[in-house]
């Protein structure tokens, strides 16, 4: 038997950039390093869902965390992530480790230590400028939505698991 019984769990655009905001998207190799280590040391890797991409599709337009924080986004995210709760104790309940959850700096889903939030709504027309608009946004140090539901939901589960965003990743201990 060479099972690991290590587990890390990846925001889905670690392992798919093609479900980034167009027309972003990092080459695939930027992540090779982190991935292959964890392959090396026999850790397993479980890929979440995109909440952008399952909410919105590949042709949304970007957004910041203000723009989700309405009930009905945070149902969608609570059943998204409901499965992965549950393998999660299943893992857990089995003496398995969660090494960590990975997420994406700055995003406003998926971000751990960075989001970005801004007074934005409605038509973009209405605003003066383009530059406006970028001017409006801001990286403040809280978790994206997605991951600040999961940390919910996990703690309501009594599971404490670090969150790191993966540019911050060193190595595996
Ligand atoms: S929502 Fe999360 S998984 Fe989807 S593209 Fe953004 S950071 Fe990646």
């Amino acid at each position: 038997m060479n099972r690991g019984k290590k587990v890390i769990v990846l925001a889905h655009c670690i392992l798919n950039q093609n479900s980034v905001v167009y027309p972003y998207g990092k080459n695939m190799k930027e992540f090779k390093k982190f991935i292959m280590e964890s392959l090396e040391q026999n850790i397993g890797i479980v890929q979440l869902p995109c909440p952008e991409l399952r909410a919105y599709g590949l042709k949304r337009w970007g957004h910041v965390k203000d723009q989700f924080e309405y009930r009905e986004m945070e149902d969608i995210i609570k059943k998204l992530l409901k499965p992965y709760v549950d393998e999660i104790i299943n893992y857990k309940n089995n003496g398995y480790e969660i090494e960590g959850i990975y997420g994406i700096k700055g995003s406003p889903s998926c971000g751990i230590s960075l989001t970005c939030r801004g007074n934005w709504s409605g038509e973009a027309s209405s605003y003066e400028s383009i530059e406006d608009i970028k001017s409006r946004v801001k990286m403040v140090e809280e978790k994206g939505i997605f991951m600040e539901i999961f940390e919910k939901l996990l703690f309501e589960n009594n599971i404490e698991i670090k969150f790191l965003d993966v540019e911050d990743w060193k190595s595996f201990d």
